[in-house]
C-alpha cells in the first residue's frame, strides 16, 4: 500500500472510495437510512474483509472535504456513517465540524486501530486483533459490536467488553462468510449471556450496498 504526504492529512480532502444514501445495516441502527461516507485506507488486514476495494488509499480520488459534506448536505440525510477502510487513518476533525454545522448526526464504524479524531454521536468500534484499538476508543464507544468467525472470538469479545465504558452497547456479529456454521454458537452464547445482542448484516439480505 502507499501512502500519502503528511500535508494530505489534515482533512480538508480525503480519498473518498463511495458515497451512497442507503439503510444501516448493522448493529444499534439497523433499518435506519443513513448517508454513507466510505473512506480510502485500511491496513488492519482482516482475512474475511468484505471491502478490500477500499484498502489502497492511493486508487481513490482525493476529493475535497466541503464536496463530501456538500453532497451529505443535498441528500437530505439526517445522518451519516463514516466507514472505510478504516476513517480514522485521517484526521475527520474538519468533516465532522462541517456534517455538525449542517445539523447532521455523525456516525463512525472503526476498528479504533488509529487515534480518535472527529465529534461523533455515535462511535461503533469493532477492535480487530490483527490491530487492536488505541487510546480511549474503549470508554468512547457507544456500541462494541465484535464479529465471530470462530470460536476463539468469544474471548476476544469478552476482553473488550471489559475494556467498554459502562452503557456501551453490546453486540456480536457472525462473520458472513461463516454464517451457517458460526450462528448456532452464537445464539447459545447469546442465551447463557443475554448482555450480549445479536446483529445481522441485514442489507445483505436486502441487497442494498
Ligand atoms: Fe476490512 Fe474493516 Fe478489517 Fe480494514 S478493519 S480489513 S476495512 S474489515
Amino acid at each position: 500500500m502507499g501512502y500519502l504526504k503528511n500535508s494530505d492529512r489534515d482533512g480538508t480532502s480525503l480519498p473518498l472510495v463511495e458515497e451512497f444514501f442507503t439503510i444501516q445495516g448493522e448493529g444499534y441502527h439497523a433499518g435506519e437510512a443513513a448517508w454513507f461516507i466510505r473512506i480510502g485506507g485500511c491496513d488492519v488486514g482482516c482475512n474475511w474483509c468484505d471491502s478490500r476495494f477500499s484498502w489502497d488509499p492511493l486508487m481513490h480520488p482525493m476529493v475535497e472535504t466541503d464536496r463530501i459534506i456538500n453532497n451529505a448536505v443535498q441528500s437530505g440525510t439526517k445522518s451519516v456513517v463514516v466507514t472505510g477502510g478504516e476513517p480514522l487513518m485521517w484526521n475527520l476533525d474538519y468533516l465532522c465540524a462541517g456534517l455538525r454545522k449542517s445539523n447532521i448526526c455523525t456516525f463512525i464504524e472503526t476498528s479504533g486501530a488509529y487515534p480518535l479524531s472527529g465529534s461523533w454521536d455515535w462511535i461503533c468500534l469493532s477492535p480487530k486483533k490483527n490491530m487492536p484499538p488505541v487510546g480511549n476508543i474503549c470508554l468512547e464507544a457507544n456500541e462494541l459490536k465484535v464479529i465471530i468467525e470462530t470460536g476463539d472470538d468469544f474471548n476476544w469479545a469478552e476482553k473488550y467488553r471489559s475494556l467498554a465504558g459502562k452503557g456501551c452497547l453490546l453486540y456480536l456479529q457472525p462473520e458472513w462468510s461463516r454464517f451457517k456454521s458460526i450462528i448456532p454458537e452464537i445464539v447459545e452464547y447469546v442465551k447463557r449471556n443475554p448482555h450480549w445482542k445479536i446483529s445481522l448484516q441485514i442489507h445483505k439480505y436486502m441487497h442494498i450496498p
